[in-house]
């Protein structure tokens, strides 16, 4: 069996991305407000004053950058700023609009002050991005008329409006687009403390009983991330309903965990097959990107975007300029006695292939 057999990887409980399980609940379970959106206190409290200020200039808000790891609140965010501004809108993603005229035809629908929310803005077409340059800066757009020698060029007016992008990779947005927004705020993983809140108010929502100890574990197993919080909670109360008593209490939802195969830390079989073959087949590193990413039979970028953000934060993956390392803590967590790497001259002199991707 080759490496990559070995360690290919199926759809996950712990995917961060939306699916379309979770659509049932997503709305209603979207916070509507500032301050009932839990966390992310320096985005938040700057966010205040830019809205607080916008409202008192009777002015359109500033273009607004969010980003970070899929499933930390960047769409719920961008509701709450229209709701907060009393303003429409109108949500759509990079991918789906195609052409510079699928762009011309939303702007030119907006009205004044409204939002225009671009998920994913990363995967925008550059064509479509050129038109976006005007529109951000000066509220207007070029439009081409006929074609060939008799095509003509007019500038046309649009209403003012704020344009809210949404990314998990702002380094792969040109700097053209990323100088162009006023206001960039970068959304974190959240602690345990604010998932328990998250989980508690969730759980409210959807009127499921739950104890303090159901909550935590819940927390606990969630990789930082609300969509994954608001993911296990929904299915440790099915087995809350028909294993236990109905109450989401710690017993139950440590039985569920067991069951759905997610550790005491959120880690599920993915999690440790990837460090588990860092370790086998690259001595715990450095191993490139790239190379992990042919090894685990996964693409590099959903192993950046999806699974390292939490490792990282766990402290059981290094990145180094010269690959990704797995610490001493991972080897812990997955009871294989750590033995430390060589110095760093020795590594050279064993002229192991290095792939310097990052
Ligand atoms: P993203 O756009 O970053 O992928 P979403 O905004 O779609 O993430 O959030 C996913 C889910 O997580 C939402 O349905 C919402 O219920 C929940 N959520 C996100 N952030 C928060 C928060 N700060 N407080 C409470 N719930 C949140």
């Amino acid at each position: 069996m080759s490496a990559f057999e070995e360690f290919e990887l199926d759809s996950r409980m712990l995917d961060p991305e939306h699916t379309e399980s979770d659509s049932d609940t997503e709305l209603s379970l979207r916070p509507k407000t500032l301050d009932e959106y839990i966390g992310q206190k320096a985005a938040k409290e700057n966010l205040a004053v830019y809205i607080e200020a916008a409202k008192q200039r009777s002015d359109v808000l500033d273009h607004v950058l969010l980003y970070g790891p899929p499933g930390l609140g960047k769409t719920t965010l961008a509701g709450i700023i229209a709701n907060e501004m009393n303003v429409n809108i109108r949500i759509t993603s990079g991918p789906a609009i195609e052409k510079p005229g699928d762009l011309v035809a939303l702007l030119t629908n907006m009205g004044e002050n409204d939002i225009l929310f671009i998920d994913e803005i990363h995967r925008l077409a550059r064509t479509v991005e050129e038109v976006l340059y005007p529109a951000m800066e000066d509220y207007e757009i070029d439009i081409i008329i006929g074609k060939g020698p008799a095509a003509r060029s007019f500038r046309m007016k649009l209403p003012k409006f704020t344009l809210i992008g949404a990314t998990t990779r702002s380094g792969q947005l040109s700097t053209p687009l990323r100088d162009r927004f006023g206001v960039l705020l970068r959304l974190e993983l959240y602690s345990p403390d604010e998932l328990y809140e998250i989980v508690k108010r969730s759980a409210g929502i959807m009127d499921y009983e739950i104890t303090e100890s159901g909550a935590r574990r819940i927390a606990e197993c969630s990789r930082g991330t609300p969509r994954i919080a608001n993911r296990l909670l929904k299915r440790v109360r099915d087995f809350a309903q028909v294993k236990g008593s109905g109450v989401i209490d710690g017993a139950i939802a440590e039985y569920a965990l067991e069951k759905l195969d997610i550790d005491r830390l959120g880690l599920d079989a993915t999690d440790r097959r990837m460090l588990e073959a860092m370790i086998k087949y690259y001595g715990g590193g450095p191993v490139g990107l790239e190379t992990l990413a042919v090894t685990i039979g996964e693409e590099a970028v959903t192993i950046e975007d999806m699974y390292e953000p939490y490792l990282i934060r766990l402290g059981f993956i290094s990145r180094t300029p010269r690959g990704r390392c797995v610490t001493h803590l991972a080897y812990e967590h997955l009871g294989i006695p750590f033995s430390p790497r060589p110095a760093e001259s020795e590594q050279i002199n064993m002229f192991m292939p290095q792939d310097g991707d990052d």
